[in-house]
């Protein structure tokens, strides 16, 4: 796809702040550092849209980028940072759960994931999340760049068994740096949208 046209439309805490209108949005999550700056960026091909952040878990406002004034991203505060309170905690899972249960315009979640590790348990239970509310999700697997390719298999069917999924097709595994699986990313975007 080629994109024309991005801009952040607002940094939002609360479901007053978020657009008003009837655009589908693309919701992405994931723990602190797992290249979802970088996916955004590398799907838009822009430097700099989404900051990457040189500290972890400092974004916390849902980011609402508008793509050719056809879709949203909606950029999830990264989860599991330790260092922040239980309080914080709770009220930035709030936030999270609030928009992912009740926003109507989210047709897509991604679920970013390390490519290289094991799921982490915030991981398994962002998935089983997910798949109680029924909604639609993909899981990236990021940093596919560092993974030899002749070891992917192993690690598609390490995340496969952890998170207990049918078979490897919801796993997407993508490099930022590489470009790797921009491709099929946008294939399921644009499927999912009907775009
Ligand atoms: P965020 O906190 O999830 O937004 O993560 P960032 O996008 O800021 O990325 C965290 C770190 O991982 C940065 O040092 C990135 O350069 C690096 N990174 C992100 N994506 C990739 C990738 O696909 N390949 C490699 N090799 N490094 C990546």
């Amino acid at each position: 796809m080629h994109v024309h046209d991005a801009e952040l439309v607002i940094s939002a805490v609360n479901p007053s702040q978020y657009p008003q209108d009837q655009l589908p949005e693309v919701a992405l999550a994931g723990r602190s550092n797992v290249g979802k700056s970088s996916f955004i960026n590398s799907l838009i091909a822009r430097k700099n849209l989404a900051r990457t952040s040189s500290q972890p878990g400092k974004t916390q406002t849902l980011n609402f980028y508008a793509i050719n004034q056809a879709f949203r991203f909606v950029d999830v505060p990264g989860y599991g940072y330790a260092r922040v309170s239980k309080d914080f905690r709770l009220a930035w899972s709030k936030m999270i759960e609030k928009y992912l249960s009740q926003r109507e315009n989210m047709e897509l979640l991604f679920l970013l994931m390390d490519m290289r590790h094991e799921p982490t348990r915030l991981d398994r239970e962002m998935k089983d999340f997910a798949e109680n509310l029924d909604l639609p999700y993909a899981i990236v697997l990021t940093k596919a760049d560092k993974i030899k390719p002749a070891s992917w298999n192993k690690h598609l069917s390490m995340y496969k068994k952890a998170l207990e999924l049918p078979s490897v097709d919801a796993l997407f595994p993508y490099s930022a740096t590489k470009g790797y699986g921009k491709e099929e990313i946008w294939d399921v975007i644009s499927s999912v949208l009907q775009l």
